[in-house]
Parts: structure tokens; C-alpha cells; sequence
């Protein structure tokens, strides 16, 4: 079957959502069904998450379009992104990014291994907690979280450049999507209810209560 049609349908929705041609053009470019699992191809157009082992998820293309354009990346940026996941956000970032290079930090080591095989040249996969940053590539002009933070990682604002902007879900249950800027003081903006798995880690939620899973309905 060919994905075409829905590519392009898609795309539209998205432009007709307000999303910038400039994300609209990265989410364009790179392939979404490259990243999501062989059996689950047909759907890799339809505007929702999609299981990707490890009980974890693929975000839904619209919220990948409104994470980017929050984020606001700029050629030349120097990205951190917290849960690789399938590492599609990552590619499209690293679009986005142009010669910046985008490093990604994914907790599960079959994740972040399958991740490295599809990623453009000038994304960085690693393995480990995501809520300690990457202090050794710090500071970041652009950080995105993909997991839900039961409160900014005091590392990850640590790690982020005066000036620059993070973007996270924060909280359980009920979730808010935050644009957090570092200017003289820190703002943090709420956009929206939202519904991401769950940031596990030291700066994150505790697995011993969570059991790891992720919600079944999430981004
Ligand atoms: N951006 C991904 C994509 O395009 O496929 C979607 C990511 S998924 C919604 C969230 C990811 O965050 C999961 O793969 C999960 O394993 C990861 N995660 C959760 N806690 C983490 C942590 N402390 N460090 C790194 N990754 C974490």
C-alpha cells in the first residue's frame, strides 16, 4: 500500500493546525515509517502514537509538530532530547538543527540501539538517565523532554544556555506541556493538557511505584 496519500494528507492537517512550513518541511523529510515497527507501517500516518517495544511509544506526529515549533530550533543549535524513543524526533530535530548537532538520551539500551541505525549523521544516541542531562555536551540552546517530569530536572535547566528554551510535560495523572525560557529569570509557560509516558529516573518519577509501564493512550 502506498503511504502517499496519507503523507500528504497529514502534512496539510499539520499546516492547517498553524504549524510552521519550516517544521512542516523537516517533519517532510524525514520518514515516519522508518521508525515505527515493520507490522505497524500502514499506520505510520495516522495522527497517533504507536507502540515501539519496551512498553514504550512513538509521539503522534501533531505533537511532534507542536513540541518543534515551541522549541523553536535554530540552525547551528546545540539540542538535548530526554527519551529517544524510536529517535523520529530526534531525526526531525536534527533537521531542524541544520549543522547543530541534536544528542538524545534513551533509558532502555534495545530503544537507543534501534534508534542509532535510522538517525541522520548528527544525532547522538546514548543510553542512561535523561534527568541528569548530558553535562558533558552542556549547555544546550534547545532541550526537549518527551516524558512526563514530575517537576524540571534541577540538571537539565542547569544544563540549558542563558537565552535558551526547554520544552517538557510535567506531571502524572493530569499532564501540561511547559515552554520553560532562561532569560534573566526563568518563565515557565503551560500549552496544553497532554498525555506522555512517564520520565523515570533519578530527577524522575520512581519506578519501584510506576513498574516502568507506560500509559497505553499516550504521545
Ligand atoms: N521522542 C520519541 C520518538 O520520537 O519516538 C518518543 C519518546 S517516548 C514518548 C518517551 C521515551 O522516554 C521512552 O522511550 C522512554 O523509555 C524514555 N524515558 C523515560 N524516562 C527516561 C529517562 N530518565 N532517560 C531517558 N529516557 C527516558
Amino acid at each position: 500500500m502506498s503511504l502517499e496519500p496519507e503523507r500528504i494528507s497529514l502534512l496539510q492537517s499539520l499546516k492547517r493546525r498553524g504549524i510552521s512550513e519550516r517544521v512542516v518541511s523537516a517533519m517532510n523529510t524525514v520518514k515516519r515509517e522508518d521508525y515505527v515497527p515493520h507490522r505497524l507501517h500502514d499506520y505510520a500516518y495516522h495522527d497517533e502514537p504507536l507502540p515501539i517495544g519496551n512498553g514504550q511509544t512513538i509521539s503522534a506526529p501533531h505533537m511532534v509538530a507542536i513540541m518543534c515549533e515551541l522549541l523553536s530550533v535554530e540552525p547551528s543549535s546545540n539540542v538535548l532530547e530526554v527519551g529517544t524513543g524510536s529517535g523520529y524526533q530526534a531525526a526531525v530535530l536534527a533537521h531542524l538543527a541544520g549543522d547543530g548537532i541534536v544528542y538524545t538520551i534513551e533509558r532502555f539500551e534495545r530503544l537507543a540501539q534501534e534508534a542509532r541505525k535510522r538517525v541522520p549523521a548528527n544525532v547522538i544516541v546514548n543510553t542512561g538517565d535523561g534527568s541528569l542531562g548530558f553535562a558533558e555536551k552542556a549547555p544546550f540552546d534547545r532541550i526537549l523532554v518527551t516524558c512526563s517530569a514530575p517537576d524540571i530536572p534541577p540538571p537539565l535547566l542547569a544544563q540549558l544556555k542563558a537565552g535558551g528554551r526547554m520544552v517538557l510535560p510535567l506531571g502524572r495523572g493530569l499532564q501540561e506541556l511547559y515552554l520553560v525560557c532562561k532569560n534573566h529569570e526563568i518563565t515557565k509557560e503551560a500549552h496544553g493538557a497532554v498525555a506522555f509516558v512517564l520520565l523515570f529516573g533519578k530527577y524522575g518519577f520512581s519506578e519501584s511505584r510506576d513498574g516502568g509501564r507506560a500509559n497505553r493512550f499516550c504521545f
